[in-house]
């Protein structure tokens, strides 16, 4: 695929139309999030809304965020950002934060803080810090506790696919350093029994933090329209911290996410300050250099452009198309919907031998879907957005049409991606798959990108 042409920076510039119109022609093979084809990954609202988030980043472009001296204009909006927030998810006055670049950076940083805060007591003499969080969490987590050598302990979840309260009891030891648990769960889209994590952290004297990156955003609002949804937020005691991501249902620029503490006593030790480097006294709040002032000041220009009714009215379409898909889904004999009560985020599976669920999804995507695979169970996943209000008679009759091919034809299921997944969910060994899937990104990531697909 490579020619000399495009491994080399060309020789003499190109003009910049040309250039634009190279990036736009290589948008071609990728999913079609404009038609709300995707069911993961942009969370798109429009064209207006687009337009009004590009002039926002663009006009904090160049500015960065590193020195907080620098650029006073951002301060002020990450502060007025963590402030909305926090009143947001019911936190005092003295709830304080930073923004970060995203959900991971949200959850690897409370690791890194917790651990170093439990570094910082002197009775803690853990030689390998623990932390526990449910089988359900968001895989972020996995990538924190191997990137600051926690080790990850995960608590079974019940059959309702929330966390195990009473098997998180049975795991706490003198190592843990932390709880987690989600609002909701990104597979399932559940929210774990978080009043009774509050408690058992609070007897335990343990930090615990609730992963509201997908949830942050929608659920204060979802509350607000009469669903029922379980205190999530500062509310429960026991709560020391909250992730909650701006570029999902915040509906900002990616590259946006809050990360709130109930107090600085545990900010503090997110706090990163070098006093004898030679480039100078060297202080960062959060695990970034160098911080996008664009993704900070679209993330304001959206807080306060959609306000409170804005929000409200999203949550409101994003709810009624969701119970709407779900019906659909629910009349497709041989389909069930793995969680209970309805969220926008959700996993629907096979109910019937003769569907294999992967199968489905290969039909889907040859019409043209984006749709994710979860594994332990088997599922096809969905994330709402207001914009599939449009969509949803054309996704539930494709959905059917794919469902009875599959059903007519079960040697699908041993073909194209379905075989992939089935044959890596039958692997019992887990090292030998991830093995594979190392050999795969080495291939991604090779000098030839020699993509698998
Ligand atoms: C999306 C998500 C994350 C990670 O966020 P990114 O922005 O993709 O880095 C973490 N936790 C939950 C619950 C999420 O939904």
């Amino acid at each position: 695929m490579d020619n000399d042409q495009n491994i080399r920076i060309p020789e003499k510039g190109m003009a910049q139309s040309e250039v634009l119109e190279l990036l736009r022609s290589y948008k071609k093979e990728d999913i079609n999030y404009k038609d709300s084809k995707n069911w993961s990954l942009v969370y798109y609202l429009g064209e207006e809304h687009t337009r009004f988030l590009i002039e926002a980043f663009s006009s904090f472009f160049s500015e960065n965020a590193l020195n907080p001296m620098a650029f006073k204009s951002l301060k002020r909006f990450e502060h007025e950002v963590v402030r909305m927030t926090a009143n947001l998810l019911n936190g005092d006055s003295n709830v304080v934060g930073t923004m970060t670049s995203g959900g991971t950076e949200s959850c690897l940083l409370p690791v890194m803080t917790y651990r170093d805060l439990a570094a910082s007591q002197r009775s803690f003499r853990a030689k390998k810090p623990e932390m526990i969080a449910p089988e359900s969490v968001h895989v972020a987590w996995e990538k924190a506790a191997r990137y600051f050598g926690v080790k990850m302990v995960h608590a079974p979840l019940r059959s309702d696919l929330r966390v195990d309260v009473d098997a998180v009891k049975k795991l706490i030891n003198k190592n843990t350093i932390l709880l987690v648990g989600s609002a909701p769960s990104y597979p399932h889209g559940v929210i774990d029994p978080l009043a009774e994590l509050g408690a058992l952290a609070l007897e335990h004297r343990l930090p615990f933090h609730v992963d509201s990156c997908l949830g942050g955003f929608l659920l204060p609002f979802v509350e607000k329209l009469g669903h029922r949804v379980p205190p999530f937020d500062f509310r429960i005691p026991g709560v020391t911290s909250i992730s909650a991501d701006l570029h999902k249902y915040g509906y900002s620029a990616k590259g946006a996410s809050v990360l709130l503490y109930r107090n600085m006593k545990y900010l503090r030790h997110q706090f990163f300050v070098y006093e004898n480097w030679p480039g100078g006294i060297f202080i960062s709040p959060a695990l970034l250099g160098t911080r996008p002032g664009g993704a900070i000041a679209a993330a304001w220009a959206a807080m306060k452009v959609l306000g409170m009714n804005g929000y409200l009215d999203l949550a409101q379409k994003v709810m009624q198309t969701t119970a709407a898909l779900q019906d659909g889904i629910r009349s497709i004999p041989g389909l069930e919907i793995l969680s209970d009560p309805e969220m926008s985020v959700f996993a629907y599976q096979s109910s019937s031998k003769k569907i294999n669920i992967y199968a489905v999804g290969d039909q889907m995507e040859a019409k043209g879907w984006q749709v994710d695979r979860l594994q332990r169970p088997a599922a096809l996943h969905a994330m709402v957005t207001p914009l599939h209000e449009r969509i949803i008679d054309e996704f539930i009759a494709d959905l059917k049409q794919s469902v009875e091919k599959v059903r007519n034809d079960p040697s699908l299921a041993a073909k194209g991606n379905a075989a992939l997944y089935g044959m890596i969910a039958r692997v019992p060994l887990r090292g030998l798959v991830k093995k594979e899937v190392l050999k795969m990104m080495e291939k991604i990531y090779g000098p030839d990108m020699i993509m698998p697909y």
